[in-house]
């Protein structure tokens, strides 16, 4: 059975329920653990008007503790957040690292320079004006500098650039192999996200191509809901482990104290 690591709390300010709802559909789904990992701050504050501020870490630290009282030894609760890959942010990541006992940080790219290109807000404005060519080349170039910098050891939602279905003609291998290498490089875990099959681009991120190129290459996944409310904390599990036993992985994996470890990935019942 899979944990599922990657998930948020109202703190991020789009996210809505309590630790108890959240913990609830954990175990009502199955998964072997749960993890939160709320958008981390970032500064200069306010940053945007979608992550925690660096004043709510504590009230995080207290939301992470409700759940373990309320899960009581019947779901391993972990420690994460969701940090944005911004340039120039690897003091800062370092300083949220000493800040508590994370079993696992997640890096994602949501801005390509200072454009949050997965904000639906700009769907009819920039993304519409945009050359998805240009705009895939400086997001995998970008994606594979995350990988490189070793912050993270999670690597969150790999093409999540396709996520309002702008995708570039022809074979898109041409994207992901330098990504794959740098990411094998790396020795970071992917995410298989769910979330993309709700999205305009009614894809899992990542593509099921990209998939097999990161089984071929060895890269270790695991699978996240990356739920903002309850009730998407346990859909899609059976779904992506399906997905991922037919690119041919075998297992998923687990973190505690930024340390992983492979459990078998279960046939469904
Ligand atoms: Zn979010
Ligand atoms: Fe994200
Ligand atoms: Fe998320
Ligand atoms: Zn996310």
């Amino acid at each position: 059975m899979p944990a599922n690591y990657h998930t948020h709390t109202p703190l991020c300010r789009h996210a809505e329920g309590e630790p108890a709802a959240y913990v609830d559909a954990a175990i009502a789904a199955g998964w072997s653990e749960y993890g939160v990992s709320d958008h981390a701050p970032h500064r200069p504050e306010p940053y945007d008007d979608w992550r925690m501020l660096e004043a709510d870490l504590p009230a995080y630290f207290e939301w992470i503790e409700h759940a373990r009282a309320h899960a009581s030894g019947r779901i391993p609760i972990r420690a994460g957040l969701e940090c944005d890959w911004l340039e120039a942010c690897g003091d800062w990541v370092a300083e949220l690292a000493s800040r508590y006992s994370w079993d696992y940080l997640i890096g994602s790219v949501h801005y390509l320079g200072d454009w949050d290109f997965d904000n639906p807000k700009w769907v009819g404005s920039v993304w519409a004006h945009s050359d998805v060519e240009d705009v895939w080349t400086r997001y995998w170039a970008t994606y594979a500098r995350m990988a490189e910098s070793g912050l993270f050891d999670i690597l969150g939602h790999p093409d999540l650039i396709k996520k309002f279905g702008y995708r570039p003609d022809g074979d898109l291998s041409r994207f992901y192999e330098p990504a794959i290498d740098a990411i094998a490089a790396s020795g970071c875990t992917i995410e298989l996200n769910t979330a993309g099959w709700h999205k305009p681009c009614e894809e899992a991120y990542p593509s099921p191509e990209f998939l097999e190129l990161a089984c071929s290459a060895g890269i270790p996944i695991v699978i996240s809901t990356d739920a903002h409310r309850p009730s998407e904390v346990g859909r899609d599990k059976d779904r992506a482990t399906e997905l991922l036993k037919s690119v041919g992985y075998q297992q998923t994996q687990l973190f505690e104290g930024r340390k992983r470890k492979a459990e078998a990935l279960q046939a469904s019942p």
